[in-house]
């Protein structure tokens, strides 16, 4: 996806070409799916759906079909909903614990083997 159409967003034109009967590979990121990322670093704080698109798209198996990347998408929304919450997230809780930066800051220290 090159880029969103004039007048609408990034999140809405992936949707758009993701979900729809158009089903293309385009990747849904909302503000949940963002805050998970820019956690684990994948992109900086405070980084834009633009940029988090053009960082994680390139990342993701070229085999998923569009169905993978919307159900990746939900599992990541669902995340960043209910575990990794905007205020006071669950760290003891996220099955990403030990591959995130963040999660000591929280007062949560990587599983030992
Ligand atoms: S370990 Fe904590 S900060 Fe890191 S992604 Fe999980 S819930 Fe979010």
């Amino acid at each position: 996806m090159a880029g969103a159409a004039a007048g609408v967003g990034r999140k809405v034109a992936a949707a758009t070409l993701n979900v729809s009967t158009l089903r293309m590979r385009a990747l849904v990121i909302d503000t949940h799916h963002l805050r998970v990322l820019e956690r684990l670093a994948f992109v900086g704080g405070h980084g834009s759906l633009t940029r988090a698109y053009d960082r994680v798209m390139p990342l993701l198996p070229s085999a998923w079909s569009a169905a993978d990347l919307d159900a990746h998408h939900q599992l990541m929304k669902r995340l960043g909903q209910t575990v990794c919450r905007h205020h006071r997230p669950l760290c003891h809780r996220c099955p990403l614990q030990d591959l995130c930066p963040t999660a000591p800051g929280y007062g949560h220290r990587p599983r030992r083997a």
